[in-house]
């Protein structure tokens, strides 16, 4: 792989954006033999050499990722109003990856690859010329006869409005106490017990030792807050909860990932394919976007090899309609998510619940799922979206 210097331009793909979905999908091309003979240009306006978020999923048994997973949990932890349980959540675990581990290592993987040529560039254009499609940065232009964009932006979901668009937003602090407020053995997968303020407000907590760990003020809302708003939150939290009164922020990261079952799909062409974020991988009712992308790079990998136009990768399915009647509901009125989320977990297994998430179950599983929440608003919202 060739760092920063280009002597090519014309390629047969361009990937834009070397964050999760940019990298995986570069070294499937770099690793499977099918494509040694495409071309491929990765571009992305960073280096990739900060730890900008952390990643956490869970997976039954081994997976890709194991090698760079710096902590994982067997037991989560779910609190509501009136409601708290520990769970045990075997097969699955629930494991944490930090993001510069992970630039890292596909970063190191990729610059094997004699395919593959890394770019730091910022994009700033794209056409569609049909019979290839150029791509304009801060270093030239470049011609591919695809090109896969994870560039994200809001403007094209808040341009409609026939679905609703959530933000799952959040801040967190890493800290370090100086006595031991932690259960490192399990993760607080949701904890709705802080005020709502007409909100779905939850904090999120992820322990690394007894006085180490990760604490995350998230709300799923329209709107999202002022710094300070997150911050006192995480302060009380952190005191009352916790019941930690010294401690150091060692570090701090904050998010937002759309939550809408906005047709992505309507966005790409015969030659451009959205990928990640922006093409719509996250999951509408949670934010969780890597594992999807995973899966969703290896589904891409096969289409690809079909040779067919990138406009028909994407398909909807009945997921789709149960997410799009949560966002509906929470939509209209953000209070109600507590009580949903309450009632999930107290009439179903985390482990049910995650192969729903998963997108794995069956259809009896789905209705166990679906008669665990408060079915008069999901009676009203459907009624809503038929007529
Ligand atoms: C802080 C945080 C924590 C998260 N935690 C989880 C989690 O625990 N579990 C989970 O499943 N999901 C999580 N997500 C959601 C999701 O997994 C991540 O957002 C993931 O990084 C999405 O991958 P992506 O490739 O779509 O976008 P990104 O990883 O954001 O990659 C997009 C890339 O495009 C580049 N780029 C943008 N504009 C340009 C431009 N004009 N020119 C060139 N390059 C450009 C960016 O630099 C970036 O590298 C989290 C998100 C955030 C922000």
């Amino acid at each position: 792989m060739i760092f920063f210097i280009l002597v090519q331009t014309d390629f047969d793909y361009i990937i834009i954006g070397a964050g999760a979905a940019g990298l995986m999908l570069a070294d499937a091309f770099g690793s499977d033999p099918y494509f040694k003979d495409k071309t491929v240009l990765l571009i992305d306006k960073d280096a990739k050499k900060t730890n900008d978020r952390t990643w956490c999923f869970w997976e039954k048994s081994a997976g890709d990722f194991d090698k760079i997973i710096s902590k994982s949990w067997n037991q989560i932890q779910f609190e509501g109003e009136n409601y708290k349980a520990n769970h045990e959540i075997a097969p699955y675990t629930y494991k944490m990856l930090r993001g510069l581990d992970f630039y890292s290592n596909y970063l190191n993987r990729i610059q094997t690859y004699e395919n593959i040529t890394f770019s730091q560039a910022l994009v700033t254009g794209m056409v569609d010329h049909k019979s290839h499609v150029e791509v304009t940065t801060e270093n030239g232009n470049f011609r591919a006869a695809q090109v896969f964009n994870s560039i994200f932006d809001y403007k094209s979901l808040y341009q409609q409005t026939k679905y609703p668009v959530l933000q799952q937003h959040f801040v967190g602090w890493f800290i370090k106490s100086d006595k031991p407020v932690f259960n490192p053995e399990m993760a607080t997968f949701m904890d709705f017990s802080i005020p709502q303020k007409g909100n779905t407000r939850f904090m999120y907590v992820l322990p690394f030792s007894e006085t180490e760990g990760l604490v995350e003020y998230t709300l799923f809302s329209a709107d999202t807050l002022p710094e300070e708003e997150y911050e006192n939150a995480i302060k009380i939290y952190i005191h009352e909860k916790l019941n930690c009164v010294q401690y150091e922020i060692t570090e701090k990261e904050r998010g937002n990932i759309p939550m809408t079952c906005y047709n992505f799909s309507a966005m790409n062409s015969a030659s451009i394919l959205h990928i990640g974020v922006a093409g719509g991988w996250a999951k509408p009712s949670t934010g969780y976007t890597f594992m999807s992308t995973n899966r969703k790079t290896k589904e891409l990998v096969i289409f690809l090899k079909k040779n067919k136009p990138l406009s028909s990768f994407s398909h909807k399915d009945r997921y789709w309609y149960y997410d799009l009647l949560l966002l509906d509901i929470l939509f209209k009125d953000n209070s109600k998510g507590r009580h949903i989320f309450e009632s999930l977990f107290k009439g179903s297994s985390p482990q049910l619940i995650f192969k729903f998430l998963d997108e794995g179950t069956n259809i009896r599983e789905d209705l166990h799922i679906i008669s665990s929440c408060p079915k008069s608003y999901f009676i009203k919202a459907l009624f809503n979206r038929l007529f």
